[in-house]
C-alpha cells in the first residue's frame, strides 16, 4: 500500500503523517491493562486502537514492533493525588488472594479477551513487577540530572518545574493547574515541593507486600515510571507511536513524557494517539455505577465477540461511542450475514479483487483510521449488483486482514440456509433474539420446536450452532 498513513496526534492536535524513524520498522507502545479485574469492553475498545494501527502498518509492508505493558504494581486508587491504596493490593485483599496470583489470573483473562475480539498479540508484554531494575536505572538518571528529589515522606518525587514543556500533550500547563484538595495535598503537609510533582518511587511505609529494595529505600514504583522505563528499554530512545485511552492524557502520559524526555534528553515519543471513551447504554463504564460489560457477558447472550469488534469499527476512534445491546445484536447479525455470503460467493467462479472498493477501504484505514467509512464501503460492496460474486469473495477475504472479523469462517462449510427445513431459520432467529434478551424460557421452547423439526441447536461461545438430525 503505497499510501500515506495518518493519525491524529494529541500533542500537535493535528492529523500527522506517520513516517517511522527507522525505515521499515514502526515502533509502537500501547499502555496496557492494570490487571486487578477483568478488562471491560471500554478498555478493549482502547486496546483495539493499537491493533488497527498495527494492521494498517503491516499491510503497508512495515514491521511493527509493538510493546504493551502489564501493570501489576504501583497503580494508586487516586492517581491525581498519588495516594490511596495500590489497586492490586486492595483487590487482592478483598478477594483474599495473593496479589501476584491475582495479577496473573487477570493477565491471562486479558489475553483471552483480546484474542476473542481479534486483537493480534503484541511482540512483548513486559510486567511492571519484572522491570523494577529498569525503572531504577531511569530513576538514577533522573536523580543525577536534577529532576528528582526525596520528599519528607521518603518518597522520590519528580520535580515538575524542572521540565519546562510540561503540559504539551494535555494543555495542562503548570501555572494553570490547580493544587489538589487542601486536606489531602502533600504540599500543604510539607511532603513535596510543588503540587504537580508526582511520585517516582514510593516509600514503602507500612506496606510489606509488593515492595522492593532501591537506592531510595524499600518501596514500590509510582504508576507512570513503568511506561517510561519499559518503552525506552524495549523500543529505544525514539518511539513512533504511543497509544492509550483519552483519560491517560493527563496525568499519566504527561508525567511519562516528562520522565522519558528528561532522562533521554530529547522528545522520545513522536506521536501520541488516544482513543475516545466508550459509553454503554448512555452511561460511563465504571464499576462504581455498576455499568461494566465484559466480553463474557457478550458471549453469554449468544453473540460472537467479534460482533463487538464490528460495532467498534463502526465508530471513529476519536469519537465517543455509545454502545448498546441493540448495536451489538445488529453487528452480530451483519457479521453472520457477511460470513454466510462470503461462503456463498466462494462457490462462484473465481474473480479478481475489486480495485475500486479495495482503494476505498485502504484509503479509509490509512486516513486516520476512518473505520466507519471502511465499513460503509464493505456494505456497499455486499449489495453492488455490478460486482461478480467471485470478486466480492476475493475482496472481502483480502480486506479481512485489516478488519479482523474472520469473514471467511464459513467458507467450505456445508451451505447453511439451503438445508434448513421450511420455517427453521425464522425459529433460529427468534431463538437468538430470545437469548439476546436473556429470555431463556422462550429460548428453550424454541429449541424444542426446532428439535421437533429435526434441527438440533447447541449454544457455543460463538453463538448458537445447529445440526440436522
Ligand atoms: P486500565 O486497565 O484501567 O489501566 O485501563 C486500560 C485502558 O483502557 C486505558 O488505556 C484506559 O484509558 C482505557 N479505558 C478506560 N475506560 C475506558 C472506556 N470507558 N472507554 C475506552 N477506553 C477506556
Ligand atoms: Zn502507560
Amino acid at each position: 500500500m503505497a499510501r500515506e498513513i495518518t493519525l491524529t496526534d494529541t500533542r500537535t492536535r493535528k492529523v500527522e503523517s506517520i513516517v517511522p524513524s527507522t525505515a521499515g520498522i514502526l515502533r509502537v507502545y500501547a499502555c496496557g491493562p492494570t490487571v486487578y479485574r477483568y478488562a471491560h469492553v471500554g478498555n478493549l475498545r482502547t486496546f483495539l486502537l493499537s491493533d488497527l494501527i498495527r494492521r494498517v502498518a503491516e499491510y503497508a509492508g512495515l514491521r511493527v514492533d509493538l510493546v504493551q505493558n502489564i501493570t501489576d504494581v504501583g497503580h494508586m486508587q487516586d492517581d491525581q493525588l498519588d495516594s490511596g491504596e495500590d489497586k492490586l493490593l486492595a483487590q487482592a485483599r478483598s478477594e483474599g488472594k495473593d496479589p501476584f496470583a491475582l495479577a496473573r489470573f487477570y493477565e491471562e483473562q486479558f489475553h483471552r479477551d483480546q484474542a476473542a475480539i481479534g486483537v493480534k498479540p503484541a511482540g512483548r508484554y513486559p510486567r511492571a513487577s519484572e522491570c523494577i531494575g529498569l525503572m531504577h536505572e531511569m530513576l538514577r538518571t533522573l536523580d543525577a540530572k536534577g529532576h528528582a528529589y526525596v520528599g519528607d515522606d521518603g518518597t522520590l518525587y519528580f520535580d515538575a518545574r524542572s521540565f519546562p514543556t510540561y503540559g504539551a500533550i494535555s494543555g495542562n500547563r503548570l501555572d494553570q493547574l490547580r493544587p489538589g484538595l487542601r486536606f489531602t495535598d502533600p504540599v500543604d503537609a510539607g511532603v513535596k515541593r510543588f503540587h504537580a510533582d508526582w511520585a517516582l518511587w514510593k516509600h514503602a511505609g507500612p506496606q510489606r507486600e509488593m515492595v522492593w529494595d532501591s537506592p531510595w529505600g524499600l518501596g514500590f514504583p509510582g504508576w507512570h515510571i513503568e511506561c517510561s522505563a519499559m518503552s525506552v528499554a524495549f523500543l529505544g530512545e525514539t518511539v513512533d507511536i504511543h497509544t492509550g485511552g483519552i483519560d491517560l492524557r493527563f496525568p499519566h502520559h504527561e508525567d511519562e513524557r516528562a520522565q522519558s524526555d528528561a532522562a533521554v534528553g530529547h522528545e522520545v515519543v513522536r506521536h501520541w494517539v488516544h482513543g475516545e471513551h466508550l459509553l454503554f447504554e448512555g452511561r460511563k463504564m465504571a464499576k462504581s455505577t455498576g455499568n461494566v460489560v465484559l466480553v463474557a457477558d457478550v458471549i453469554d447472550r449468544g453473540y460472537d465477540p467479534l460482533a463487538l469488534r464490528l460495532a467498534f469499527l463502526q465508530g471513529h476512534y476519536r469519537q465517543q461511542m455509545n454502545l448498546t445491546w441493540d448495536a451489538i445484536a445488529a453487528a452480530d447479525r451483519t457479521l453472520r450475514r457477511w460470513r454466510a455470503k462470503v461462503a456463498e460467493w466462494a462457490e462462484s467462479p473465481s474473480g479478481q479483487i475489486d480495485t475500486g472498493y479495495l482503494t476505498r477501504v485502504l484509503d479509509a484505514f490509512a486516513g486516520d483510521l476512518d473505520t466507519p467509512a471502511a465499513i460503509i464501503a464493505l456494505r456497499e460492496l455486499e449489495r453492488d449488483q455490478d460486482v461478480p460474486a467471485g470478486s466480492k469473495f476475493e475482496t472481502f477475504a483480502h480486506l479481512d486482514r485489516l478488519f479482523g472479523l474472520d469473514l471467511v469462517r464459513e467458507v467450505g462449510r456445508p451451505s447453511v440456509a439451503a438445508e434448513l427445513p421450511d420455517g427453521a431459520q425464522a425459529l433460529l432467529d427468534r431463538r437468538a433474539a430470545a437469548r439476546a434478551a436473556r429470555d431463556f424460557a422462550a429460548a428453550d421452547t424454541l429449541r424444542a420446536e426446532l428439535a421437533a423439526a429435526g434441527v438440533v441447536v447447541t449454544d457455543t461461545p460463538d453463538g448458537q450452532a445447529w445440526d440436522l438430525h
